[in-house]
């Protein structure tokens, strides 16, 4: 009878534990770009229509999460979601370089195995973060540049376009009332000083609408990605954080995923995305104290404008961001999904 009691025990023991296992907290946050965004700026209809684009993205990546699936499988499919929109600066209508090209970079890690991919200045893959997906996955890289990545991606099968693809006029006004404005300054000012963190490399409405994700799985893994068309006027082959693995995006199991937006120079020479996961692992701060800490302080004193979003292993999640405004959202177990645009 006491054996019979003993077994009944330990599969109930065994029962529970395997039902916890499945409840893993699973869950997705998304931001669409930090910057100078007011409610006047930006109006009632592009409100309208940011809100809906990041819902929908949310919706995507949730529903993979849902039916089981992975966490970079998650942030790669909320991402191209918003890479495929004009909304956005990545992918289709993102800004143009100072010689009126697109030039797109894009970077993934998963947190579990450590593992990362990115591309940088590509403008014939119409989804740069399916190209860094790839790099990740099938090759013995990390980072891929220039018409490398573009080999690369044909032989991977990804779909390549013309570059008309990305092309969006809006930002064609955009660069030329930069470039005025540019011209003009050197008229008054003799010539042009491009000192670290000039805001001259900053566009005129001072808007970053670079796309990234992080993601928790029900396998409790950790994944981040990062797309972005990089700042607008930017030169001679720039490459910003968003691809660069440490400063625009990041993830680790044992802390957390973080992907970021803002001035890229600033996110690099900060190592912003490690450095969260830094202060989290050596100093055992929550992800928001981290995450708070790196973007409203550390890199507030230096002039570097921008945030991030950032979830822990348990799901808890952070958004900081030090300009006015930030395209973010997530998505959590039983919700809808919460967007949100002014603090
Ligand atoms: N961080 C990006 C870059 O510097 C810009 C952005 O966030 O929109 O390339």
């Amino acid at each position: 009878m006491k054996i019979y009691f003993k077994i009944i025990l330990i599969s109930f023991a065994m029962l529970f534990s395997a039902s916890l296992k499945a409840q893993h907290k699973i869950g997705l946050v998304i931001h669409g770009g930090a910057g100078n965004i007011s409610r006047e700026n930006l109006g009632p209809e592009a409100e309208k229509a940011y809100r809906h684009k990041l819902q929908e993205a949310l919706q995507a990546g949730w529903n993979i999460l849902e039916n089981g699936g992975s966490s970079i499988d998650a942030v790669t499919e909320a991402i191209q979601i918003l890479e495929e929109s004009p909304l956005f600066n990545a992918g289709r209508g993102a800004v143009l370089t100072h010689d009126g090209k697109n030039e797109l970079d894009a970077s993934v890690m998963n947190g579990r195995t450590g593992q990362a991919g990115a591309v940088a200045g590509v403008s014939t893959i119409k989804s740069p973060i399916l190209a860094a997906k790839a790099v990740m996955e099938n090759s013995p890289h990390v980072m891929l540049s220039g018409r490398g990545v573009e080999q690369f991606a044909k032989e991977q099968g990804l779909e390549i376009v013309d570059s008309s693809y990305f092309f969006d006029k809006r930002r064609l006004e955009q660069l030329k009332k930069f470039r005025k404005t540019e011209e003009d300054r050197k008229k008054e000012e003799g010539s042009l000083q491009y000192i670290p963190g000039n805001p001259l490399l900053l566009n005129p409405d001072q808007k970053f609408g670079t796309v990234g994700a992080v993601a928790l799985d029900k396998d409790g893994n950790l994944a981040a990605g990062t797309s972005t068309g990089g700042m607008l006027n930017k030169q001679f082959g720039r490459i910003g954080d968003s691809p660069v693995i440490g400063a625009g995006t990041y993830a680790n199991n044992a802390t957390c995923a973080v992907s970021a937006t803002g001035h890229g120079e600033f996110f690099i020479r900060n190592v912003v995305a490690y450095d969260i996961s830094a202060l989290m692992e050596y100093r055992n701060l929550s992800v928001k104290e981290a995450s708070y800490e790196v973007i409203m302080t550390k890199l507030q004193k230096k002039g570097g404008e921008g945030g991030v979003i950032a979830m822990d292993r348990n799901g808890n999640i952070a958004m900081p961001f030090n300009t006015t405004g930030m395209f973010r959202g997530f998505i959590q177990k039983n919700n809808e999904p919460q967007v949100s645009v002014f603090p």
